[in-house]
């Protein structure tokens, strides 16, 4: 039943969206879905027929608003990024969030986990219950932080994998959602302890970062014999760190050779096969922390070159991010 909200309001918005394209003379739109919401193709294709507009899908990997289909972009009048919150003002683009319905009152299985000042932060999907849940928590008598990140984000709360500027002046963190990313990347950000509540299945744990760090370290100090390195970019409108890229070549050259390469799509198929000992990513900070074990040569961040190079201690360690 809440899920049929979640979808009802959605498509709602995808037709309100339509409607607007239309009246701005629009007529080929391109449809852009995250591979969560693909399913959901044959829905949006008959609600934007009916008012008109005739759309084409990407049929590609979109992991974030950062993640444009620029070819499509290229052909058609208007894009349709789904599943995503914006990160661009373009007028040709727009961005339709996917927010999945929960019960805020399910804040309350976290209660015994609390204490302190509490920043709530949530994923995109989650975001627009969270005024509720904080208003729940301060009735219970909680201290609670709601803040906006920066212009990265767009609601108050809402972190990314390459930004948690929505956590700021709290004891801890109250992390509603699915997933150990995002929680473990805010307790790695900010040092506090951050408790996770699934907002679905109402299951509630800490989390802590030493496993991954841990990880972290053990491939650092692997990298730290090779002599070869890759710096890798992302064509991706949102990820390309040239800025970035070059310094991270100008600190590597000091003890490795490196060179930058630009891709599309990160991918194992894409750089297993360059001849370098490691990489540098410079892209999407989630190919460095969450995807690391599908590629066969390690794969490090900025902040973890300057590490093993010796331009920074090991317990300065800090996370990637992307600041809007
Ligand atoms: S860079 Fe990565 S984490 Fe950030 S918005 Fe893009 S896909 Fe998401």
């Amino acid at each position: 039943m809440l899920m049929k909200t979640a979808l009802k309001s959605f498509l709602e918005e995808i037709q309100r969206i339509g409607e607007e394209i239309k009246r701005k003379d629009g007529k080929l739109v391109g449809v852009q879905l995250p591979d969560g919401l693909k399913r959901l193709s044959i829905q949006i294709a008959t609600v934007l027929e009916a008012i008109g507009l005739e759309p084409i899908f990407s049929g590609e990997h979109s992991y974030g608003a950062c993640d444009i289909d620029t070819a499509l972009l290229d052909t058609v009048d208007y894009l349709i990024h789904a599943g995503h919150t914006p990160l661009y003002k373009d007028d040709r683009i727009f961005f339709v969030p996917y927010f999945v319905e929960y019960n805020p009152e399910i804040v309350r299985k976290a209660f015994s986990q609390l204490d302190g000042k509490i920043c709530l932060i949530s994923t995109a999907q989650y975001t627009h219950r969270l005024p509720q849940v904080k208003h729940i928590l301060e009735e219970a008598g909680f201290t609670v932080e709601l803040n906006k990140g920066d212009d990265r984000v767009c609601f108050p709360g809402q972190v990314l994998g390459c930004n948690y500027t929505a956590v700021k002046n709290c004891d801890m963190i109250l992390f509603i959602g699915d997933g150990l990313f995002h929680p473990v990347g805010a307790a790695i950000y900010s040092g506090k302890k951050v408790c996770r509540l699934n907002p679905l299945s109402g299951e509630v744990d800490l989390v802590t970062p030493e496993n991954m760090i841990k990880r972290r370290y053990l491939l650092m100090t692997r990298c730290m014999d090779m002599k070869t390195c890759g710096i890798l970019l992302s064509k991706k409108p949102g990820q390309f760190r040239l800025t970035l890229a070059r310094e991270a070549r100008n600190i590597a050259n000091d003890r490795f050779h490196a060179d930058l390469i630009v891709v599309d799509e990160i991918t194992p198929d894409k750089i297993d096969n360059l001849p370098y000992d490691f990489f540098v990513n410079t892209a999407c900070p989630r190919i460095t922390f969450d995807d690391w074990s599908n590629f066969s040569k390690p794969i490090i961040s900025f902040q973890e070159l300057e590490i093993i190079v010796g331009k920074k201690p090991w317990e300065s360690y800090s996370l990637d991010w992307i600041p809007g």
